[in-house]
């Protein structure tokens, strides 16, 4: 997951706030200075942490800070609560037309960012919300583009209007909200055309589209990866054509995050969304408070539980929860909730959303859980009787000798797996109410 070295590095620089009962205005200062650094090498603007380094020195050093109770958890919730201004506060919705009246949404992006596929997913998060979204493939440049759209918009269950690449964008979105019209669609979404770099043919094009139609709003899709590119984009768009947000891809990857910090901050506009993965179910709405908490390592709990609420099936979460509660979790239910994981995004997503896990026991975990040695142990839990997947306390070592035999592994693999799944148990016992989580008690959450 992005941020996990920027997470880390603050979270050290908070733990030696913390440390001190008493802080002085060198302390604090050779902390932001660490912060500074972490955040510069997270590719965030340069300006941008200059001006937030500032502002947070400004509150720590010149209030009375320095004299309360606790004064290091104050600067950490300075530091926040500046971190989550920084993304733009408030949480941004996607402006919709009132009542019955069309809003046309233009999607627009540098090719390879992710705009065909977020398309489809956004349209996938109207569809969850009731409404009947129409996706136009306009770009005519790459049938490809159009084919990907009506593979997508078909695993999504919306229309694609399409009509090849014969015609101007222009014609086709003019075609497409005529037929929404009759059709009912209440939002259309334009899928246009992108171009390896920023370029005038591009910039006119999406032009002439804001021209002739009636386009709500202009969503602009970077690639978190490519970091302070993805803020000049950004600002050139906005500067051509006028955007009205932005929706940042690929914050699953091994991106330092510096993009997520500086787009709000250098462009004035809002992000609305993050990609968080190739799945079409892979998009989060983008709430900066939330981001934030991510970031300095206090967890995402509210989208944790969003996003149980969506993925689980909760009849089967509260028999789980009943058993970890008594104690009887057996290695059944560790393949079902294996299962669960994979459809909230895997333990990684799951554990960067936790309240201090931090990036490098996050990648020991994942690592130790890694797909291709799931199947593995898969067999070796169906190498086991059913007594023992119920109750793995009696696999002694002959059992343990026998499970291996049966699944043609080495007996370290056996011992391993059953050491790993009482960490797994230890681990689902700090997510109290998360999975049962709708309507159901939210724990110590
Ligand atoms: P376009 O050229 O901008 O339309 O880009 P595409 O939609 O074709 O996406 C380019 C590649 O990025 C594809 O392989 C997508 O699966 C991938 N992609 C898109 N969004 C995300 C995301 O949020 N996370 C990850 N990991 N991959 C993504």
């Amino acid at each position: 997951m992005a941020f996990d070295s920027l997470s880390e590095k603050l979270q050290n620089v908070f733990k030696g706030l913390r440390s001190k009962g008493r802080l002085s205005e060198e302390d604090v200062k050779a902390a932001l200075k660490e912060v500074k650094l972490a955040l510069l090498e997270a590719d965030v603007n340069f300006k941008v942490v200059k001006n937030f380094v500032k502002t947070v020195q400004e509150q720590a050093v010149g209030s009375d800070v320095l004299n309360g109770l606790n004064p290091g958890q104050t600067v950490i919730k300075i530091v926040n609560d500046e971190m989550v201004r920084l993304m733009g506060s408030e949480t941004t919705e996607i402006a919709l037309r009132p009542g019955s009246e069309t809003t046309v949404i233009m999607m627009t992006g540098l090719q390879g960012a992710g705009k065909t596929t977020t398309t489809a997913k956004l349209a996938g998060k109207f569809k969850q919300k009731g409404k009947k979204p129409l996706l136009v493939a306009c770009d005519v440049y790459r049938p490809a583009a159009i084919e990907q759209l009506k593979i997508n918009g078909e695993k999504q269950g919306v229309e694609v209007f399409a009509m090849g690449d014969k015609n101007s964008p222009v014609d086709i979105a003019k075609a497409a909200i005529e037929h929404a019209a009759k059709n009912g669609n209440t939002v259309v979404i334009l899928d246009t055309a992108g171009r390896l770099h920023v370029d005038e043919d591009m910039m006119q094009e999406l032009a002439a589209i804001k021209e002739n139609v009636d386009v709500a709003q202009t969503i602009l899709v970077v690639d978190a990866m490519t970091g302070q590119d993805a803020v000049n984009v950004a600002g050139t768009f906005d500067e051509k054509i006028g955007i009205d947000g932005v929706i940042l891809t690929k914050l699953d990857g091994d991106t330092r995050g510096g993009a997520a910090l500086s787009i709000r901050a250098v462009t004035g506009k809002p992000i609305l969304y993050a990609g968080m993965g190739e799945k079409l179910s892979d998009l989060e709405q983008f709430h900066p408070d939330r981001m934030a908490s991510r970031i300095l390592g206090m967890g995402d709990v509210l989208t944790l539980i969003e996003k149980a609420q969506e993925e689980i099936d909760e009849d089967k979460a509260r028999e789980m929860e009943k058993k970890l509660k008594k104690a009887e979790f057996g290695f059944d239910d560790y393949l079902e909730s294996m299962n669960q994981m994979k459809k909230m995004g895997g333990l990684s997503s799951i554990l960067s959303m936790m309240p201090g896990i931090g990036g490098s026991q996050i990648a020991e975990i994942e690592n130790a859980m890694d797909e291709k040695k799931m199947a593995r142990i898969e067999g070796i839990i169906y190498s086991m009787t059913p007594q023992e997947r119920a109750n793995p306390s009696i696999l002694n070592p002959s059992r343990k000798r026998r499970v291996a035999n049966g699944a043609g592994v080495d007996i370290s693999e056996v011992n391993r797996l059953v050491k790993q799944f009482e960490q797994s148990r230890k681990l689902m016992k700090q997510m109290p109410g998360m999975m049962g989580a709708k309507g159901g008690k939210r724990g110590r959450f």
